[in-house]
């Protein structure tokens, strides 16, 4: 017999709802192991964005993946009884030239056609939701499904409603090897032990392509750094979730096509193309701002320029940021696939091996309904038509 039915490999968002979602739903043996803490990747260190505009009348899998999350984090707070500081806060992008509104506008009309919801609010209406926000701007969208929870309180509490559920949780573990024997078990090797299973979940997010290469696997997931600063704890003066448009427009008016890097970063060859933004205020009272996103691989620094940039940005939205000193700033990486879509379900060559991962620069807004859909495929041995777009067999040499 072996050690195990499941294990899962990663404790971030993904592998911890994964865990949760086929405890849940079965009684098979299952362990989830991550070479640090629980939520120590990304997981832990993002800003806590779940971006959401509905299900809308025609959903895709970018709709389930993040009104389903959106759910999936309210039944958490408030049916599961967990404290993850969830708040359904509605979100606000900021709109800072003529041309960025011109597409904003266009994006909103075509998500209302939809059966979404945004908005564009003038700032009279934006002061009245955000009241220290600035008077410079040419309008803002409010996405007024959006919300915010705090990342580590979340991700552990799919840990913990797993391990209610009877999931084995095993961290400071790192696994070296993974192989497959001659009749499908899998040997997970780690720097501790050896264990045996019958499926094997991989959900290691930015670390998945080295994992895997000792399967003979060339999984196109990268590391893609994104870096953060904190203020220390100031009086309620964010509200809602935090954007601005500059990045959304530069990343969606360039036609340049690039076969080396996903889309939507904001470096290029080391050179900013652009600047993105995305932050709140958590209920602890620190303000949180982030944006760079570079392919540098596992670069372990903060570049504090970049820090920098993001922090004069902020203040052309809040003027009152000016004032504000960085406490903190750090980094984590984000795992980002090759054409910047996930990849969910089945690694077709071989048998029960399931991949979640390449949720990129949303996977904590993606990553509970990502994982509860890696759940049913490894249940069921069938991938729904919903996730063909996340099909890892889009890839060649995963066949
Ligand atoms: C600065 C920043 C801000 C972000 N802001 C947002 C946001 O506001 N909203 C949003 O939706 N998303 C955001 N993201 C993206 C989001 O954090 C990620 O997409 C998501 O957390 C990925 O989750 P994951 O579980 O796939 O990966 P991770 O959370 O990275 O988990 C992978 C886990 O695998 C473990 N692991 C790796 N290799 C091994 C091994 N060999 N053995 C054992 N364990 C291993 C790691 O220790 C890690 O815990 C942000 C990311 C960053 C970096």
């Amino acid at each position: 017999m072996k050690d195990f039915d499941v294990i899962i490999i990663g404790a971030g968002i993904a592998g911890n709802s994964a865990a949760f979602h086929l405890s849940e739903k079965s009684d098979l043996r299952i362990m989830i192991i991550d070479k640090n803490d629980i939520s120590s990747g990304a997981s832990g260190l993002n800003a806590g964005h779940i971006s959401t505009t509905g299900l809308g009348n025609d959903p895709n899998l970018q709709s389930y993946l993040t009104h389903g999350s959106l759910e999936i984090f309210k039944s958490f707070q408030i049916d599961r009884g967990y404290d993850i500081e969830f708040r359904q806060s509605g979100s606000i992008a900021a709109i800072q030239t003529e041309e960025q509104y011109d597409y904003a506008l266009k994006n909103v009309l075509e998500l209302r056609s939809n059966g979404k919801y945004a908005e564009i609010i003038s700032t009279k209406e934006a002061k009245s939701i955000e009241p220290e926000i600035s008077d410079n701007m040419h309008g803002y969208i409010y996405y007024p499904l959006r919300g915010q929870a705090d990342p580590i309180k979340a991700t552990t509490a799919f840990a913990l409603e797993a391990q209610n559920l009877g999931t084995h949780i095993k961290v400071n573990e790192a696994v070296n090897k993974v192989y497959s024997e001659s009749d499908g078990t899998f040997v997970i090797k780690t720097n501790k032990n050896q264990y045996t299973c019958n499926k094997l979940v991989i959900a290691t997010g930015a670390w998945t392509n080295s994992l895997l290469k000792s399967l003979d696997l060339d999984i196109p997931i990268i590391p893609v750094r994104g870096q953060m600063w904190s203020s220390k704890s100031l009086p309620p003066n964010i509200f809602t979730a935090i954007s601005a448009m500059q990045s959304q427009y530069d990343w969606n008016t360039d036609s340049t096509t690039d076969k080396n890097n996903p889309p939507e970063l904001t470096h290029k060859d080391g050179k900013r193309i652009t600047r993105h933004l995305y932050g709140r205020q958590r209920k602890n009272g620190e303000i949180i701002f982030g944006g760079d996103r570079e392919n540098i691989g596992f670069t372990e620094k903060v570049d504090f320029s970049g820090v920098e940039s993001n922090k004069n940005h902020v203040t052309e939205l809040f003027p009152f940021i000016s004032q504000i000193e960085i406490e903190k700033a750090w980094f984590g990486f984000m795992p980002f696939s090759i054409d910047g879509k996930p990849l969910i379900g089945k690694i077709p060559a071989y048998n029960n091996l399931f991949i979640v991962s390449g949720l990129a620069s949303s996977g904590f807004g993606r990553g509970p309904m990502a994982g509860k859909y890696a759940a049913e495929v490894v249940l069921s041995d069938h991938m729904p038509s919903i996730l063909s777009e996340a099909d890892p067999s889009r890839f060649d040499q995963l066949n």
